[in-house]
């Protein structure tokens, strides 16, 4: 008698249709998705990453794959056949109701996620790639990592981190000591967020509708020096390292404390910075290189390059 194994994939894929629209502000808009499989999805919280499948104009997502190795199956296309994939943030799970909701950035028509997302209308059809609930062990795919004694969190990052600062917020205990800072495109931006006492939430809008925006990521890395000025005595500093380069044009710059090297850490602070790679690449020559902090207790996530496609 031969027996079969079945491989439960950590990640697997999920069909899915657009069911509610909600326009958040100019920038963000909230796309529920419900589909039936929704209740195998894992609902982990913190900054949980998926890939969200889009339609290939003209043949929608008839090549989709769906097996465990969906992503083998994805690479082994024809290029005009691969259907446009993005990493994108779950804001809320609801697999109860077979709902998983994400906060799109709009920056126009520019990118295919986007441009759906333009003009995305109940019904709609995608395929989400996200963690699953039947399989046995972590499924990962999020990087907030603290050491459970850190004295203090800094969280920061543009507009695309803000749904898994969000969720890191919102998930936090009362007490915990943590500045949030959050770089957006306008005033109008600013979302409700509910945070826990002890939680300092700064909003950085780059325009506030009158004079000139501020250019991307200048009010966000002047906020962090300046709190990480104010952390001094917090930031782990560790001797001097002479920090490898890396071409943000052609490599995605994540840089993250794995989950088994967190508990070994002392307390401090940890950060976590999500965001456009250059401002990200920016902020960790500041943090390791001019102030020394310790790069196990800080995640650098530049995963974005302004003027280029994922
Ligand atoms: C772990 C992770 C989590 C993420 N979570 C979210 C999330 O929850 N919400 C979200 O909106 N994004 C999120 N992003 C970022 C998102 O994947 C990128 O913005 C992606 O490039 C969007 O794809 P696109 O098809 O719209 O544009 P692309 O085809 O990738 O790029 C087309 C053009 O648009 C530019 N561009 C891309 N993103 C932006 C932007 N935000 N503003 C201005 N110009 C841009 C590019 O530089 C390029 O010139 C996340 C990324 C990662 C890695």
């Amino acid at each position: 008698m031969t027996v079969e194994t079945v491989q439960v994939p950590a990640y697997r894929t999920f069909p899915v249709q657009v069911s509610r629209l909600q326009r958040l502000s100019p920038s963000f808009l909230r796309v529920t998705f419900t589909g039936p499989e929704l209740d195998d999805f894992a609902s982990n919280g913190w900054d949980q990453r998926i890939k969200v499948m889009l339609p290939l104009p003209g043949r929608g997502l008839d090549d989709c794959p769906s097996g465990p190795d969906w992503y083998g199956d994805w690479r082994a296309l024809p290029a005009e056949r691969q259907m446009p994939i993005r990493t994108y943030t779950v804001r809320a799970a609801r697999p109860e109701q077979h709902e998983v909701d994400v906060d799109f950035v709009l920056h126009g028509a520019t990118g295919p996620a986007s441009a759906w997302a333009e003009s995305a209308a109940v019904g709609d059809e995608v395929v989400l790639v996200g963690p699953n609930a039947r399989f046995a062990g972590p499924t990962g795919g999020f990087e907030w990592h603290p050491p459970v004694d850190a004295s203090c969190l800094l969280i920061a990052g543009d507009e695309t981190a803000v749904p898994a600062i969000c969720m890191i917020v919102e998930s936090l205990p009362a007490g915990q000591r943590a500045r949030v800072l959050l770089e957006v495109p306008e005033a109008g931006d600013v979302l409700d967020v509910a945070a826990p006492a002890g939680v300092e939430v700064t909003w950085l809008p780059r325009s506030s509708g009158d004079g000139v925006p501020a250019a991307r990521g200048a009010r966000l890395a002047a906020a962090v020096i300046e709190a990480a000025a104010e952390l001094a005595d917090d930031l782990a500093p560790s001797p001097a390292v002479e920090l490898e380069d890396v071409d943000i044009d052609s490599a995605i710059l994540w840089e993250v404390p794995t989950e088994a090297a967190a508990p070994a850490r002392s307390s401090g602070v940890y950060a976590w910075l999500a965001g456009e790679a250059a401002v990200v690449k920016g902020l960790r020559r500041h943090l390791v290189q001019e102030l020394g902090v310790d790069r196990r207790s800080v995640a650098f996530m530049g995963y974005w390059r302004e003027g280029r496609a994922s």
